[in-house]
């Protein structure tokens, strides 16, 4: 039988999901429920718009090529990308035949044996951690947090070029000691290219109102610009800057 993968969505042209100009997969299913979801209708495995083989994504993908010189390629994300391992990743493994950059945006909540063999054909993984705090994270998500802390350390261990991603929530993940603990955490990771620090904002709230569900996070407001500097204040410490990212 032809393995097909359930897929969101594409966008030809991504400029920040990863280095360069990316063709990205939204694929369809996430195991964490997060409370500023921007995308609830990637939730469901059943909700999948689209039902796509490999060869029909591939050449979908191949067709921008030519956007992908200056370091771009195709980033998958979703949803959570490893809810669909197999399809995901025969999916990278024909991109890398093709010579296209990968990357992987994901929570790192599903992390097992298939994932490690997986990250074989994973060029950059963007790894979101949404709180060290264990309560906030169960809070926030729905889900535990210690599955993305060993994706983590695993990444670091192997050394994989990895993207920080962090979404500053003010009340939530903004707090000093949750910022200082995710600082220490990394501080000798030397596969972390880049920290993002993302603020918090609201456009994702349309996309729960037409599913018909209420927005958790209605009443919140975004991180001023001086909040934004001050959490970015506590990656400046860390032993990573000395090790000049790129
Ligand atoms: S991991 Fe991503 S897709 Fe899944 S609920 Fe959280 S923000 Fe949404």
């Amino acid at each position: 039988m032809k393995l097909t993968g359930k897929l969101h969505s594409f966008e030809s042209c991504g400029t920040v999901d990863g280095p360069g100009i990316r063709f990205i997969v939204f694929m369809q299913g996430c195991p964490l429920r997060c409370k500023y979801c921007h995308n609830p209708d990637t939730w469901k495995l059943e909700d999948a718009k689209y039902e796509r083989d490999i060869e029909f994504t591939i050449n979908e993908i191949k067709k921008y090529k030519p956007f992908f010189r200056n370091g771009g390629g195709l980033t998958i994300t979703g949803g959570e990308p490893f809810v669909q391992i197999d399809y995901v990743e025969a999916l990278l493994k024909r991109a890398k035949e093709e010579g296209i950059h990968t990357v992987v945006d994901t929570s790192g909540y599903i992390f097992n044996d298939r994932i490690k063999e997986v990250l074989e054909y994973v060029d950059l993984v963007l790894l979101d951690i949404k709180s060290m705090d264990p309560v906030v994270y169960r809070d926030l998500t729905g889900v535990e947090l210690e599955n993305t802390l060993k994706f983590a350390e695993y990444l670091s261990k192997i050394d994989k070029p990895m993207w920080l991603r962090h979404v500053v929530v003010p009340g939530l993940t903004d707090k000093k000691e949750n910022l200082e603990k995710l600082s220490k955490f990394i501080s000798n990771m030397t596969n972390i290219k880049k920290i993002e620090l993302l603020p918090f904002h609201q456009m994702g709230t349309h996309k729960w109102e037409e599913l018909g569900i209420e927005y958790p996070l209605k009443n919140l407001r975004e991180p001023t610009l001086e909040e934004m500097k001050e959490a970015r204040s506590f990656f400046k410490l860390g032993d990573y800057l000395k090790k000049k990212l790129k």
